[in-house]
């Protein structure tokens, strides 16, 4: 029998996660929840796994981590290692949105449960998608390059095609330029994509333009990563905080760059509740309880229940009362740079 909870009720009473795995092989009536990720490579992550594993252990459970360093053969051979320890759940970034989908078969086949986590698995049944609403991101970013600079060439680098979030913020930002493009106000001069998210191939795309003597009036950055390279590259033009330049993850360094007038914002995603919320999910789905979401999404098989967070648009003005009130980032780190 199903049990059906209300979201609400996961935030009210944090009891110890048993599990109704039934299987002989496990030592205890623990719950063991797998956390695959894609990679690590981005400060953000650390944050994910740190917070999750903390979360998931207070709550009575194990959690087993792997990192599969965008390497997406790894990420299917660490999925099936998770498997073998008798996971109940599996929380999953994939590395690639479609190849990923062979590691959730793998679970399902085990009648493990799945949560794709920040990233979607495309066509395959997974039990949940946890993340940020991701379109939310590429409407943040287009509209604050567009009041910084309402006319214009642009410039765009996102993440890859392998990762579904670029397709969503691409969706977003695409949204609010087209009327503005359409009326011949801004041009698109540049979009790419960035394979893995490398920041060194952002600083090409910027620094190749700016010898050829573009014209750049505002640069989107898929992710802060990117803003990193793309600064770089305007920095040994001369040219770091006279273009604006938008990113996401309020990574400390993007955070430092905002205060000091290099980056224009960037879009912080509290990851401190997307892991409380996965951890909790997790341990009800490991029970047997199914959660009633009413939003979803389509991963182009399936409508799957979407457990969505807001994103926060970052500038010099709220950054003390958002990402250093929370605690994402101490005071004395951002603004360490500055006299
Ligand atoms: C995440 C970003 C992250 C990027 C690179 C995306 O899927 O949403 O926060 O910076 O991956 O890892």
């Amino acid at each position: 029998i199903l049990v059906v909870i209300n979201i609400k009720s996961l935030f009210q009473n944090d009891h110890i996660a048993q599990s109704n795995h039934t299987s002989e092989d496990k030592e205890d009536n623990k719950i063991k929840i797998g956390f695959s990720l894609g990679t690590l490579k981005e400060e953000r992550w650390l944050k994910d796994r740190d917070i999750l594993m903390a979360k998931v252990r207070e709550l009575g459970a194990e959690i087993l981590v792997q990192n599969a360093n965008n390497n997406d053969n790894d990420q299917i051979k660490q999925v099936k290692y998770l498997l073998e320890q008798n996971i109940d759940v599996l929380i999953i970034v994939p590395n690639d949105l479609i190849k990923a989908s062979y590691a959730v078969e793998l679970a399902k086949r085990k009648g493990v449960k799945v949560i794709s986590y920040d990233r979607l698995v495309l066509n395959s049944d997974i039990d949940m998608y946890i993340s940020f609403d991701n379109i939310k991101v590429g409407k943040l970013m287009a509209q604050y390059v567009l009041n910084k600079a309402p006319k214009g060439n642009y410039v765009i680098v996102n993440g890859p095609e392998s990762d579904n979030n670029t397709n969503m913020i691409k969706e977003g930002y695409d949204e609010i330029l087209r009327p503005k493009i359409q009326q011949g106000d801004i041009k698109i001069i540049c979009e790419e994509r960035a394979p893995n998210w490398m920041k060194e191939y952002a600083f090409k795309v910027v620094d190749k333009l700016l010898q050829k003597g573009k014209k750049i009036d505002a640069i989107i950055a898929g992710n802060d990563g990117l803003a990193d390279g793309i600064i770089e590259a305007l920095s040994e033009h001369r040219l770091a905080g006279k273009i604006p330049v938008v990113g996401q993850d309020a990574d400390l360094a993007a955070c430092q760059r905002v205060v000091e007038g290099t980056q224009l914002m960037t879009v912080y995603k509290p990851i401190e509740k997307l892991a409380h919320a996965t951890a909790k999910v997790a341990i009800s789905l490991a029970r047997g309880e199914s959660i009633d979401i009413e939003k979803t999404i389509y991963n182009g098989k399936y409508h799957i229940p979407y457990y969505v967070i807001n994103p926060i648009a970052v500038d010099k003005y709220n950054i003390d009362d958002t990402v250093i009130k929370d605690g994402f980032h101490m005071k004395d780190d951002v603004y360490r740079n500055l006299p």
